[in-house]
């Protein structure tokens, strides 16, 4: 651990660390573009140039901080003069075709590049040659449109697609200010699952995510912590959803409750900074048509009459089943092991499988798996294959993905779900639960990491919590 000086103070440094990482480390700010804590370095902005002072008399030099290797008793300056001078000249040079379009730009409110303007420039361009034109909404891939006018060719979306999810999908053609980040002809891009990764690490507003363009200014969300339930990593994530003091009273309510978009949440033990691109799209999972209105035989029933329905039902039961949610929260799980697991055969059903042309699994992050929290279920319910035993007259289906044509034959049903589906209807009762986005709770991934998820909405008074649902339930259960 060689000890060295950061504007005069002492700063231990790990074994290997660059002077970037060790200043950063200790809390002294450098600026940075192209240098990225999960990527190569590459030294190509310049941005994080600082001083190092000359020993014995020496003169001082400069270089950029990503790349320097740190010895004993150097001495580094990260604010004098000559460093604030050359970052001037660095930020001069690095806007000098970038349009600064930040009113139209959705990296408006968090981009490095405004910030760094501001915190080290700050002045208009001294440039009179006119800016170099590029292309702009220009297709990387179905996802993914670039404005090449604001790239920085800093060539962290390059190196993502090489080292971390190597795709070796992007790479950048020609030379100077004619360089443009293309995409592979190959279509590997396109076929990249974590190529929205791109979207957050690009430091400018280059990489745009087609599904948050021009949707929403960044300082109207708030993100809530929450957990992706599309596959058993349990990736965390924040979902960004409009504020409360921005909320919209006529333009379009529905926004209110809508998901803006879903960016990873950085957890070194399950995800790292990333996310695939199935996390991005929660809001197709989330926002399908909802079920909000309780049901017995189809016909609308309030809430506490289809829940007493259920308890009869449940009191009469002879044999009764139970398919057990893989999408349940641990608190849910346990609420129906503690209630109402003493009198059912409890068997774990996926209630997701993989979709058609869904990358099944991979080394980074994609588990097979595509439900949250089958491990919890299975430490709870066991791991016995679904059977009906003979005589079966009740089964309760909690959640989506059950096969109701292997149902037995005359059995009653109980269903809890929350979205639309044709076998609502069918059930003896129909009791809609909340989602995800409308309780907080709890998911055990595959490795038995456990994340939290916080709500973002609430339901609809028609709509019942499973947790709370569970315990009404049991009273008729435990009496009978
Ligand atoms: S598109 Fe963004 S991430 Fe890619 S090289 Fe340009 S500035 Fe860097
Ligand atoms: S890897 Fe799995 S948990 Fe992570 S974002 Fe993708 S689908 Fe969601």
């Amino acid at each position: 651990m060689p000890d060295f000086f950061i504007n005069g103070q002492p700063v231990h440094a790990e074994k290997g660390q660059t002077v970037l990482q060790a200043a950063l480390a200790a809390g002294f700010y450098i600026p940075y573009f192209c240098w990225h804590p999960h990527l190569s370095v590459a030294g190509n902005c310049r941005v994080c140039v600082v001083e190092v002072e000359g020993e014995g008399g020496g003169s001082s030099w400069t270089d950029i901080a990503c790349n320097m290797p740190i010895s004993e008793g150097m001495r580094v300056l990260t604010d004098s003069e000559t460093v604030r001078e050359q970052r001037k000249q660095i930020l001069q040079f690095i806007l000098l075709n970038h349009p600064v379009d930040c009113g139209i730009c959705d990296k408006a409110g968090e981009c490095l590049l405004q910030d760094h303007h501001y915190a080290y420039n700050g002045e208009p361009s001294v440039s009179t040659v006119p800016k170099v034109r590029a292309t702009k909404f220009y297709p990387l891939s179905d996802r993914i449109v670039l404005d090449n006018e604001r790239c920085i060719v800093c060539s962290r979306c390059v190196r993502f697609t090489r080292e971390v999810s190597r795709s070796h999908g992007l790479g950048i053609q020609n030379r100077g200010d004619h360089s443009l980040v293309r995409a592979a002809e190959d279509g590997s891009f396109n076929a990249d699952p974590y190529s929205d990764n791109v979207v957050d690490i690009c430091p400018v507003g280059a990489l745009l995510a087609k599904n948050f363009l021009h949707k929403a200014r960044v300082w109207y969300l708030q993100a809530t912590p929450s957990v992706c339930p599309g596959c058993a990593r349990g990736c965390t994530v924040n979902l960004w959803h409009r504020k409360r003091e921005w909320r919209l009273n006529h333009l379009d309510p529905k926004q209110n409750t809508a998901i803006a978009r879903v960016t990873p949440l950085e957890n070194p033990v399950v995800n790292g900074p990333w996310i695939c691109n199935k996390g991005r799209d929660l809001a197709q999972i989330f926002e399908r048509p909802r079920a909000e209105q309780a049901m017995r035989k189809g016909r609308p029933a309030t809430l506490d009459e289809a829940v007493a329905a259920a308890r009869r039902l449940i009191d009469e039961a002879r044999r009764p089943v139970a398919l057990v949610s893989s999408w349940g929260s641990n608190e849910e799980l346990a609420a129906f092991k503690a209630h109402l697991a003493p009198r059912f055969a409890c068997f774990v059903k996926a209630d997701h499988q993989p979709l058609p042309g869904e990358v099944l699994e991979d080394e980074l992050l994609i588990r097979a798996d595509k439900n949250p929290n089958t491990i919890a279920a299975r430490q709870l319910f066991g791991e016995a294959p679904i059977a009906f035993p003979d005589g079966t007259d009740l089964v309760l289906v909690w959640g989506e993905g059950a096969d109701f044509g292997s149902l037995p034959r005359g059995a009653r049903v109980i269903l809890l779900g929350s979205y639309l589906a044709p076998e609502n209807g069918h059930a003896d009762v129909f009791v809609p639960i909340s989602i995800q986005t409308e309780r907080s709770g709890h998911y055990t991934n595959f490795a038995g990491v456990v994340s939290r998820f916080e709500r973002l909405f609430p339901p609809k008074p028609t709509v019942a919590h499973a947790e709370a649902l569970f315990a009404r339930l049991a009273v008729a259960a435990e009496v009978a």
